[in-house]
């Protein structure tokens, strides 16, 4: 039967959102390395504040989230009145692309570039169009060969996901520079709190009125289940955001944790160190076993593996194990498996789980 009630353009191309995996049957003693989540959750301060925000449920929230975008804007060090909070970052690429792309606009991300893009941009009707990267790493002359007179929106994550790689400044600074007058350079700073010392693209947001950088609750500070991102941009496009933006798109107990946790820097920085060292060590310990990977700038590790097939017999011989790991064949990386870098047990156990795979230890 053919109904006369379809879906806007674009939406029926959107391939579902596939999250990591959290289980495996018949296996206990899981640990969940899928998601590029903390392992030490949030600290103590956004744990009470969450309890806390429990006692007003029957309240409506802020809906200028003036206490959240003051306490970030102390953090970062930038003007509140140029930040747009949302339900996740993901909320935030979505209220860009429903803003300024449509049909017959395009919308360029890379090809291992992070999912959402492409999603979000379906939505809106507007075309995705991939570029290549060069050997998984972002590249600005192929970015800025794919711009047309109808490109509206660039995204770049940097450190991007599931690459782990990242870019210099002076390179997203010439791709700020190269795009053409329409378009909107996205820079994705999920990761930026891993780098320590990067303000993940802040300054170029400052400088120029043609880019806009967002950042996340989920990864360094613990909340992704919460759901809490925001934007950085100029007040023209941040004044746009805003009115597509639902008046109570934020709970208090979102805006409460997150709060909290941007002014617990001290869980932050304990979070960072031991990524840091526990990547470090995790990346030597799978190169060891004949595993090589690019030097990663977040808190996974892309793992590379002969062939399709070897991917695939590792994922399958790691999860027998308990370790739950990320297949990444739908971000064009089917020979390579994406390893949350979780507390020293968890790690130890994946180094472990692949020098036994490598040696040929039945499943
Ligand atoms: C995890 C991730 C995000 C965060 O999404 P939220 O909606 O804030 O949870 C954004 N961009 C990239 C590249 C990510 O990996």
């Amino acid at each position: 039967m053919t109904s006369k009630i379809i879906p806007q353009p674009g939406i029926m191309d959107i391939a579902l959102y596939v999250g990591g995996d959290s289980k495996v049957a018949g296996v206990n003693d899981t640990v969940k390395l899928s998601s590029n989540e903390n392992p030490f959750g949030p600290g103590d301060a956004a744990r009470e504040a969450f309890r806390r925000a429990g006692q007003d449920m029957h309240r409506y929230p802020s809906t200028d989230h003036a206490g959240l975008r003051a306490a970030i804007g102390a953090q970062y060090g930038l003007d509140p009145e140029r930040i747009i909070c949302g339900v996740g970052s993901d909320e935030i690429i979505h209220f860009l692309n429903q803003a300024y792309a449509g049909p017959g606009d395009e919308v360029l991300f890379t090809e291992h570039g992070f999912s959402m893009y492409r999603i979000s941009a379906s939505a809106a009707g507007a075309t995705p169009v991939e570029v290549r990267e060069r050997e998984r790493v972002t590249d600005v002359d192929a970015l800025l060969e794919g711009c047309s007179e109808r490109t509206k929106l660039v995204f770049i994550a940097n450190p991007n996901n599931p690459t782990g790689t990242m870019i210099g400044g002076n390179e997203v600074a010439r791709l700020a520079a190269g795009i053409p007058d329409q378009a909107i350079l996205v820079l994705d700073g999920a990761y930026a709190e891993y780098v320590q010392g990067f303000d993940g693209g802040a300054g170029l947001v400052e400088a120029r009125d043609n880019v806009v950088m967002t950042r996340t609750f989920s990864k360094i500070y613990g909340l992704g289940g919460l759901r809490i991102g925001w934007g950085y941009g100029p007040k023209h496009i941040i004044d746009v955001l805003n009115r597509i933006r639902g008046p109570f798109n934020l709970s208090n107990a979102q805006l409460a944790a997150a709060e909290a946790a941007v002014k617990d820097q001290a869980h932050v920085e304990q979070s960072r160190a031991e990524n840091t060292r526990l990547r470090a060590w995790l990346a030597e310990a799978l190169a060891e076993h004949g595993v090589p990977s690019d030097t990663s700038c977040a808190n996974f590790i892309l793992a590379r593996f002969a062939s399709p097939t070897e991917a695939e017999a590792a994922d399958t011989f790691l999860r027998a194990r308990g370790l739950i790991v990320r297949r990444v064949t739908s971000y064009n990386l089917p020979n390579c498996l994406r390893i949350t870098v979780g507390d020293e047990s968890s790690c130890r156990r994946v180094a472990h789980a692949i020098g036994q795979f490598k040696a040929g230890v039945e499943a």
